[in-house]
């Protein structure tokens, strides 16, 4: 069984979501999906099981508790985000290799537990200001959160030399474009 995962991450608003979407459109069938667990509340469209398993505070202590993830971070205060380990093993079951979309820490923290079994990808934003453009635009944060995420932006950049590779989304079809390379030699690596 091929058990090689990809794991993505990058500050939020920096279009990671738009490079994944086509590549993963293109690659269905090689890659799953993991789906992570989180307290925060399900923005519009998201659905449970899908985007994420939406989970109380409770529930999340209960998985902690009785070791159910891979890792688990609070990311943003009183917000929590976990990996399930049995997504690996569903996914690995199924023949394909796992993709995580998941913060910076958590990335550098699942890069060190499967090592050369992982292939870890950091999407850099152009700069902080087109940062702030991108996050306003999308008009899903009040002032509060977006401030939020911005700051952690920072932090989160500073991590972006613990990772295999940085690709800088400037230009998303190449950023895309550049993506598609890593995996496929990255595949090209795992089967020889
Ligand atoms: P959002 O609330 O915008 O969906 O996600 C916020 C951040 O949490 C993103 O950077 C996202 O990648 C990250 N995240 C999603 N799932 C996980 C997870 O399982 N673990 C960790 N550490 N972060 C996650």
């Amino acid at each position: 069984m091929n058990k090689g995962v990809f794991i993505f991450s990058a500050p939020s608003g920096s279009g990671k979501t738009s490079i994944l979407k086509p590549i993963l459109e293109k690659l269905k069938n090689r890659f799953g999906f993991s789906i992570s667990a989180t307290t925060r509340s399900p923005r519009e469209g998201e659905r449970d099981g899908v985007d994420y398993y939406f989970i109380s505070a409770e529930k999340m202590r209960e998985h902690i508790a009785k070791e159910d993830f891979l890792e688990w971070e609070e990311v943003y205060p009183g917000k929590y985000y976990g990996t399930y380990k049995s997504e690996l093993e569903r996914i690995w079951q199924q023949g394909k290799y796992v993709i995580f979309d998941i913060d910076v820490k958590g990335g550098v923290n699942i890069k060190n537990i499967l090592k050369n079994q992982a292939c870890s990808i950091f999407i850099m934003p152009p700069s902080m200001e087109e940062l702030e453009n991108r996050l306003r635009n999308r008009n899903t944060e009040s002032e509060d959160t977006l401030k939020e995420r911005l700051s952690r932006a920072e932090m989160e950049i500073s991590l972006s030399d613990n990772f295999d590779f940085v690709v800088c989304n400037d230009d998303l079809d190449k950023a895309i474009e550049r993506v598609e390379e890593i995996i496929t030699q990255q595949m090209n690596n795992w089967n020889v």
